[in-house]
């Protein structure tokens, strides 16, 4: 294969990929070279801070030496094995995994990522309960197979809806910004708001009919759509009201595990234990694919007797198992949650500031290094920059400016997401939100 020059990289991606995002993003591809920490640079040598974790799962930063060579040595060693094999990477990889998941979440399906990992966990849990429904909430994404589409509640869902599958049903989530409770009484207190909400879930589930409900699937800390953080007492009712109802409850951890949040999984801020967990993204930060399910151990039980596991070629790769292994390692070696913690309250108070400043900042949410901006028109209106589900000239502007400068981030209709890697320091975090002070001017 002869060697491709600069010109060709971009229009050759373009040709025979089939590439929904770069179809439908008003920028162009960047055509990336390298990147080390928090940074990447494309052939051009151009420098991008990555304030996105490039696809908010690079949690250790990138680059780095200790996963790279963990890579190295297990492809080296031993490349691929069999289901029928016991492999040093799969008998350490669960060991590490059911030290850091909430107690009693001991079993471990391994997956190729996120998608696949909530597909698993909805079959799974209509075989064990025998029970059909899912519940799944408004603003939440689980991916794009057959079930984690139709299990996702935002509008990325519609093209496919008339094809998914059929039995979810979707509530609204405690989303206080835009809550219709909070709009007509703005001074409900917390616990009031959060049980309206939890009310209006048990109507749902009485509607639907409880024994019809095999799961609820929640994001735990909502990602792309916004990072809408549960009030204290929500998670826990949601809990309560499965409890109750001989219903499962399954927790996407794909975007909010692995320190995200200044806590292993978003569920320790809660105490909250679900019955299946999944997790991809952080869990190799980026460098090998694989997700996974953890599971209390009687799921797995039935699992093992009843229902056909499949994905045995590749599903729990070595080298993605020792990649997520050395990930674990250096998360623990260089206290990223603790970091995490501690970055995320800078991260807290530049928010706060940028708030301050902006007009157009109608609310900022954080938890950990898990950030969000959201964009309006009209502060007292509430009335969003960009339409859900669309955009606009101002949104495309920003983009466009902030990629210009060597920022790089996602926005999500008129919501900006901050999600560094764990490794950013408070000065790195300041040269980002110096270019966003400056494009937020472009929007206010
Ligand atoms: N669940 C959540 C919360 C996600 O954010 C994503 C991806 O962004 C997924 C599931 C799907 O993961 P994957 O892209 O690995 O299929």
């Amino acid at each position: 294969m002869s060697e491709l020059t600069d010109s060709e990289l971009v229009p050759l991606c373009l040709e025979h990929n089939f590439w929904t995002w770069a179809a439908q993003a008003q920028v162009e591809p960047i055509p990336i070279s390298h990147a080390k920490g928090v940074y990447f640079w494309d052939i051009h040598g151009k420098r991008y801070l990555d304030f996105n974790s490039m696809v908010m799962c690079v949690n250790i930063g990138h680059g780095d030496e200790r996963v790279i060579e963990a890579i190295v040595r297990q492809a080296r060693e031993l490349p691929f094995a069999g289901p029928h094999m016991a492999t040093r990477p799969r008998a350490r990889l669960g060991q590490l995994l059911a030290e850091i998941t909430p107690p009693g979440l001991t079993k471990f399906l391994y997956t190729l990522g996120g998608a696949d990992a909530n597909e698993n966990a909805i079959k799974l849990a209509r075989g064990y309960t025998g029970r059909w429904k899912i519940l799944a909430r408004y603003r939440s994404y689980h991916g794009a197979t057959y079930g984690a589409i139709a299990a996702t509640g935002d509008p990325r869902r519609l093209a496919w809806e008339p094809l998914t599958m059929p039995g979810v049903v979707h509530f609204l989530d405690p989303y206080r910004y835009r809550s219709t409770f909070h709009r007509t009484q703005p001074d409900l207190p917390e616990a009031e708001f959060t049980q309206d909400y939890l009310n209006h879930l048990e109507e749902i589930i009485h509607y639907e009919g409880p024994n019809t409900i095999a799961a609820i699937l929640i994001e735990t800390v909502t990602g792309t759509n916004g990072v809408i953080i549960p009030p204290q007492g929500y998670l826990q009712g949601v809990r309560a009201l499965c409890d109750r109802y001989g219903i499962l409850l399954i927790c996407d951890e794909v975007m909010s595990g692995f320190g995200r949040t200044g806590a292993w999984f978003a569920v320790d801020h809660y105490g909250v234990v679900p019955d299946l967990m999944t997790m991809a993204k952080g869990l190799t930060s980026g460098y090998a694919p694989l997700g996974a399910v953890a599971m209390k151990p009687e799921i797995a039980a039935f699992y093992n007797e009843r229902v056909y596991q499949g994905g045995l070629t590749y599903n729990g790769h070595p080298i993605s198992l020792a990649a997520a292994i050395a990930t674990i390692e250096v998360m623990k070696e260089d206290h990223l949650v603790e970091r995490a913690r501690a970055t995320g309250e800078v991260l807290a108070e530049m928010l706060a500031e940028l708030m301050d400043r902006h007009p157009s900042v109608g609310e900022v949410r954080s938890i950990g290094l898990f950030g969000a901006i959201e964009l309006v028109r009209n502060r007292r209106t509430r009335e969003p920059l960009a339409p859900y589900n669309g955009t606009s000239p101002e949104m495309t502007a920003l983009r466009r400016f902030l990629l210009e400068r060597g920022l790089f981030l996602y926005t999500h209709w008129n919501v900006i997401l901050i999600i560094p890697p764990l490794i950013i320091t408070p000065e790195q975090l300041a040269e980002g939100f110096a270019i966003l002070d400056e494009g937020l001017q472009i929007t206010d």
